[in-house]
């Protein structure tokens, strides 16, 4: 973060100073982390009110304390009227000063991923700083915003949201010169009531973008018009997710891609389930090698290269910045465990899309192929049939067994019907998968997925210790 006076917080925030005002230059909302040198800013939560902890910010060596009340301390004080709010503004201050190049991505999957990408190809051209992990609500927006410093020519921010007008708040705070709607599908419906709901609080991003900047969305989304209404003031560019018919000669998809500005042709997974695909877009074509697996990262890729191209990329730092790219946690990493059995491990999070894409990834490995899931969270009162539909979905797709574990993915074991178990605990599960893996002579592919909250990690750290 760069320096900042406290009389300037006070300025940006609309809040009060007492006490001296004192340069700071890093400020932490987590009392179990806050280190020395550092200004406590209080949130309040459903369940916490971090003003509890102020007293004891002195004693730990913190500067001064960011507060929505005067309180009881020697440290220097800013009273704001909204800690959360001034947190924001505060996030948006640094970001006005430091100035970088700034990219603002949101959808309903793929962020994380095409956030790396980003910065994997963005990385060749300058300092990039990009949000570390998931920090991407109303709370880690700021709180990225916050660690931009002089020396980072780029920001790459995630945008996620769970409910209306989150995206609208952080978009105004970021304010990207180039944003992405990565793609609308049934993630977080508990909050959006349907996918309409969805598609209005991503579109929220565009709302953010500052005179001269850029909209990228997904051309083959069915929003895409309406976005494209939206926009009519803005520069826009548009991708694809439909494959090429460079060697198809299909004349439907050739229309759909003369829409866009960046797509794939002539797809292709290596042994891994690693694309490689040519890259066409409004500056050229290229070949590209992924590194990681999965026929929707080459999706993910087009848009990385959609949203690169605005940055100032060349074909060649896209070709070679995703070539370099390394693996998300928890995202379709693959462990070879023997020379027999692949895992692939995508325990990060799901939702009905993510589980079909990495379901179609899982049937294109050769041999016997399992499939174990947790279940899907806020997925509102058509969750059961949502549940139904990967079960139906990976039965379609061929995959010989799943397995699933959790309350609502009963629904998907059975709609997958004859080779569909489902367990009510870890141990019973993995005591299954080992009987029916005994005597197996074909190569096997086991991928274990779930929601956050289902926590199927366990489940992969188990299959790895027993392999
Ligand atoms: P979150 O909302 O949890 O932040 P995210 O949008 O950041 O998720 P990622 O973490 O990049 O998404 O990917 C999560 C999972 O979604 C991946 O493991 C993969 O299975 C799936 N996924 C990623 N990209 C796509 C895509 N373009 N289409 C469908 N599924 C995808
Ligand atoms: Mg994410």
């Amino acid at each position: 973060m760069i320096p900042l006076t406290l009389s300037e917080i006070a300025n940006a925030t609309g809040g009060k100073l007492i006490g001296a005002d004192i340069t700071i230059s890093a400020i932490s909302t987590d009392s179990r982390a806050l280190a020395a040198e550092q200004v406590f800013l209080a949130l309040k939560g459903p369940n916490f009110d971090g003003h509890k902890f102020v007293s004891q910010v002195a004693e730990l060596g913190g500067l001064a304390v960011i507060v929505d009340h005067q309180v009881e301390t020697r440290l220097p004080q800013v009273v704001v009227a909204d800690t959360r709010i001034a947190l924001g503004k505060i996030g948006a201050y640094v970001k006005a000063q430091t100035a970088p190049k700034t990219v603002g991505i949101t959808g309903s999957s793929g962020k994380t991923t095409v956030k790396e990408m980003v910065a994997a190809i963005l990385s060749r051209l300058g300092n990039v700083l990009a949000t570390s992990g998931n920090f991407n609500n109303d709370i880690g927006v700021p709180l990225t915003l916050l660690r931009l410093g002089h020396e980072h020519d780029f920001a790459v921010i995630e945008m996620g949201a769970n409910h209306i007008g989150e995206i609208a708040y952080t978009t105004n705070l970021v304010k990207p010169d180039v944003a992405i709607i990565n793609n609308i599908a049934a993630a977080h419906l508990e909050g959006f009531g349907d996918l309409c709901g969805v598609a209005r609080a991503k579109g929220e991003i565009f709302e953010g973008i500052p005179e001269g900047g850029v909209a990228v969305y997904n051309q083959d989304s069915k929003w895409a018009d309406k976005w494209k209404w939206r926009l009519t003031d803005k520069k826009v560019r548009r991708f694809s997710c439909k494959e090429s018919a460079d060697e198809k000669g299909d004349n439907e998809i050739i229309k759909a891609e003369q829409a866009a500005d960046c797509y794939s042709a002539n797809v292709t997974l290596d042994d891994n389930g690693c694309a490689n695909f040519k890259l066409h877009t409004h500056i050229g074509s290229t070949y590209i090698e992924l590194t990681i697996p999965g026929k929707h990262n080459v999706c993910n890729a087009v848009a990385a290269a959609a949203i690169a191209i605005e940055c100032g990329a060349s074909l060649d730092d896209i070709k070679l910045g995703l070539a370099e790219m390394s693996p998300v946690k928890g995202r379709l990493n693959l462990y070879q465990l023997d020379d027999n059995c692949k895992l692939i491990d995508d325990t990060y999070n799901a939702n009905v899309e993510s589980i079909k894409a990495a379901t179609e990834l899982l049937a294109s490995y050769p041999g016997y192929r399992v499939l174990i899931l947790g279940d899907m969270a806020e997925l509102g009162s058509d969750a059961r049939s949502y549940h139904q539909e990967v079960g139906e979905h990976a039965k379609t797709q061929g995959i010989d067994t799943l397995l699933t574990l959790g309350v609502l993915s009963q629904s998907t074991a059975d709609a997958f019907g004859d080779n569909g178990q489902h367990f009510s605990s870890k141990e019973q599960l993995l005591t299954s998968l080992k009987q029916q893996l005994a005597n197996e002579e074909r190569a096997i592919s086991i991928l274990v997925k779930g929601s956050r909250s289902a926590h199927m990690e366990h489940v992969v750290n188990e299959i790895i210790n027993w392999r």
